[in-house]
C-alpha cells in the first residue's frame, strides 16, 4: 500500500537477459550515466556475481566491504552498502563473488524470491531521494533475477544484434510471465533494446526488422551501435558518457536515456 507521507518512489527497472554478453552491464552503467546527465538520481544495484558494473564506475574490489550479498542475505542497512560514484547523481551497490553463493543459501528461505524486493522498499530508501533504480542482472534466469524481477516495475531487454537474438527471448518472457502470476502482478517489459549494431551490417538490420515485426512497440526507437569507445570505457572505470563524451555510444545512450524520462518524467528535470 503506497504512503501518501512518503516521497514518491523511484522507479525501478531490471536489465535482463539470460544471454552472456549481450550489452546488460553496459547498458546498465551508460543508461543510468545517460539518466544522471538529465538530473535524475540513479541506484544502479550490481546483482551479477562478476561484478562488473561495480568495476566499471571504478569500485575496485578491495572498496566492496559490504555489497548486495549483504544487503540480500545478512539485511546489511543500505546506507552502508550503497556508495558513491564519481558521476553526480549515480549511486552503486556494489557485488562480487559473494554473490554466486546466494542461489544455494537461499534455497530452504521462504522469502527467498522478495529478499531484493523488501530491501529496496526499507524506509531507509527515502534519505537516498532516487528517481530510477536500475538492476544489473547476472547472465541466468537463477533466483537472483526472479530476485530484480519480483523487485521492479519492469524488464529491459537488451538484445544483441546477432544471428539467434531472438531465440531465448521466448525463455526470458515465461519468466516474466511466471513472476507476474506468482509474486509480481503489475511487472512490465519495459522495453527491448538492440545493442551492438553495426548498420553496415545485413544481419544487424536483418535482427531490428524481426524485432520490430515480432514485438513492435516494445522496440526501443534508440538503437545502441557497436562502437568502440564503449568497450573501452570500463578500462578506465568511466561510462562512456564521461570516458568520450561526444561518441557515437556515448548518443545513443543519451538518447536511451531520453526516451525513458519521456515515459517516465521526473519532477526536477529539464523537459526532454
Ligand atoms: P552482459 O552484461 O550482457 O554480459 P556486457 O555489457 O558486459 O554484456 O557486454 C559484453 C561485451 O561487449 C563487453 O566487453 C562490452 O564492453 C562489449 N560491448 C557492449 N556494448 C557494446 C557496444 N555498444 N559497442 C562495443 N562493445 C560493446
Ligand atoms: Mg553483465
Amino acid at each position: 500500500m503506497s504512503d501518501p507521507t512518503r516521497p514518491r518512489q523511484p522507479r525501478i527497472i531490471a536489465i535482463a537477459n539470460q544471454k552472456g554478453g549481450v550489452g546488460k552491464t553496459t547498458t546498465a552503467i551508460n543508461l543510468a550515466a545517460g539518466l544522471a546527465e538529465l538530473g535524475a538520481r540513479i541506484l544502479l544495484v550490481d546483482l551479477d556475481p562478476q561484478g562488473n558494473a561495480s568495476t566499471g564506475l571504478g569500485i575496485e574490489a578491495e572498496n566492496r566491504k559490504l555489497t548486495t550479498y549483504d544487503l540480500l542475505i545478512d539485511d546489511a542497512a543500505l546506507s552502508d552498502v550503497i556508495q558513491e560514484t564519481d558521476v553526480p547523481g549515480l549511486l552503486i551497490c556494489p557485488a562480487n563473488a559473494d554473490l554466486s553463493s546466494a542461489d544455494m543459501e537461499l534455497f530452504s528461505n521462504e522469502k527467498r524470491s522478495f529478499l531484493l524486493h523488501d530491501a529496496l522498499r526499507q524506509p531507509a530508501m527515502d534519505a537516498f531521494a532516487l528517481d530510477f533504480i536500475l538492476i544489473d542482472c547476472p547472465p541466468s534466469l537463477s533466483l537472483l533475477t526472479v530476485n530484480a524481477m519480483v523487485a521492479c516495475h519492469s524488464v529491459l531487454v537488451p538484445l544483441q544484434s546477432e544471428f539467434f537474438a531472438l531465440e531465448g527471448l521466448s525463455q526470458l518472457m515465461l519468466t516474466v510471465r511466471e513472476v507476474r502470476q506468482t509474486a509480481n502482478p503489475s511487472l512490465r517489459i519495459e522495453g527491448v533494446v538492440l545493442t551492438m549494431y553495426d548498420g553496415r551490417n545485413r544481419l544487424s538490420q536483418q535482427v531490428e526488422t524481426d524485432a520490430r515485426q515480432n514485438l513492435g512497440d516494445l522496440v526501443f526507437q534508440t538503437i545502441i551501435p557497436r562502437n568502440v569507445r564503449v568497450s573501452e570505457a570500463p578500462s578506465f572505470s568511466l561510462p562512456v558518457l564521461s570516458y568520450d563524451s561526444a561518441s557515437k555510444g556515448s548518443e545513443a545512450y543519451r538518447a536511451l536515456a531520453a526516451e525513458l524520462l519521456a515515459r517516465h518524467p521526473i519532477a526536477h528535470t529539464e523537459t526532454v
